[in-house]
């Protein structure tokens, strides 16, 4: 029997697996998706007849270690060459769908940081560590229960299979209200537990990005830094999403709420073109290839409540622990879990800590 089984193989859930394997401790991780990384996705883009053109976050793109320690540490470990985000060159403000005012000073740099071959290299790098047969893909968890000294797993398998997982304790690598709304605690983890672990959001739930792929850095070419701010849209905040050895391109979020998004389609990628080739002119309106994921239709992160944008970053951690038989067997991960850094990826590796602590073996 495992030591933990640990629910969600996003960072948090890789970062805790990881922890557990320095300390000779088992662990089975269960992901209920085909891949690993959850929020964090990197996209590769193959030219016709050409070498893949470079891998694009859909997900996170930036760290900050002006203000993170976590996640330069882990960069450096993993051997990753990590670059400062290019803001060199003027940026475009978008007021109207008429006026345009393109702002010479550019956008001052927060020392955000990106990383050689995406965020997906960071995944791919904590992954390749973990012992792969412990690492179990397409096992959805739908409930579980204390049972004995420890704790009983039912996940669904690709087929609709159920299988179930036992261990002393089970740490969730996932958003506490995906927990509350996907996965069954019987019994309840405590009066109001659940209801308060609803109503933490999931940071970046109800957001779309889009990665608009070129052949050229035309915009670079006419001064221009590939940072826009729009108060019409669809678009809302777009960067230089440049591959190092790869394409050029733009990259923006959806300002548009889920709903909208849902109600115009396959409009939207047409719609950003268009004003991408406002902002920054007519060569924007050939891109070699445009990625998209809108996160509020992924099941795996959002939920219906989620469907609204935040309008400020929330303060996490205060969320209750559960109480009962589960003291001390459910511990609690994933990003909106982290007392300081909750939100970011720096929160998902704080979470993984906190939780696996004090674990000893049984
Ligand atoms: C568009 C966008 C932009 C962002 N930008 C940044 C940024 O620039 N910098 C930054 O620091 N952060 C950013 N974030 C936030 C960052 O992505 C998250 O903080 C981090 O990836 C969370 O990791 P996690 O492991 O806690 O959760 P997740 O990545 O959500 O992982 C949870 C995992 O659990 C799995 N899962 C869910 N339910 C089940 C179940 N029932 N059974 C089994 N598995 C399950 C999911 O498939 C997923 O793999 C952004 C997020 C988005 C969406």
């Amino acid at each position: 029997m495992a030591d933990a089984i640990i629910i969600g193989g996003g960072l948090g859930g890789l970062h805790a697996a990881h922890l557990l394997q320095e300390r000779g401790l088992g662990y089975h991780l269960l992901e209920g998706s085909d891949r690993l990384g959850g929020r964090i996705l990197s996209e590769q883009v193959d030219v016709a007849g050409g070498a893949p053109a470079g891998a694009y976050d859909l997900g996170p793109a930036w760290y900050w270690p002006t203000f993170q320690a976590r996640m330069p540490a882990l960069v450096a470990a993993l051997g990753l060459r990590a670059f400062p985000q290019d803001v060199a060159g003027a940026l475009v403000w978008e007021e109207t769908p008429d006026s345009r005012t393109r702002f010479e000073g550019g956008a001052p740099s927060d020392g955000s940081m990106r990383v050689d071959g995406g965020l997906g290299a960071i995944v791919d790098g904590v992954a390749a560590g973990l012992d792969g047969g412990r690492v179990h893909l397409g096992t959805r968890v739908v409930a579980m229960r204390p049972a004995g000294d420890g704790v009983e797993v039912d996940a669904v398998d690709r087929a609709g299979t159920t299988s179930t997982h036992r261990a002393p304790r089970v740490i969730t690598a996932l958003p506490l209200r995906l927990l509350a709304h996907s996965i069954r605690l019987e019994p309840d983890p405590g009066p109001g537990v659940l209801a308060a672990w609803s109503g933490v959001p999931t940071w970046m739930a109800g957001q779309a990005k889009v990665v608009a792929v070129y052949d050229t850095p035309f915009w670079r070419e006419d001064g221009l830094s590939g940072e826009a701010r729009s108060r019409v849209g669809p678009l809302v905040e777009i960067h230089d999403a440049t591959a190092p050895g790869g394409l050029p391109a733009l990259t923006g979020f959806v300002g548009w709420p889920a709903d909208a998004r849902r109600q115009v389609g396959d409009q939207l990628m047409g719609a950003v073109v268009d004003q991408l080739s406002r902002l920054f002119g007519p060569r924007a309106s050939t891109p070699v290839a445009v990625l998209h994921k809108d996160w509020a239709t992924d099941p795996l992160v959002a939920t219906g409540d989620d469907a609204a944008p935040l309008k400020t970053h929330p303060h996490y951690g205060g969320h209750p622990l559960p109480g009962g038989p589960w003291e001390g067997r459910l511990l609690l991960a994933g990003t909106e879990a982290a007392p300081g850094s909750g939100g970011y990826m720096e929160g998902a590796l704080e979470a993984s800590e906190l939780a696996v602590g004090g674990m000893r073996k049984n």
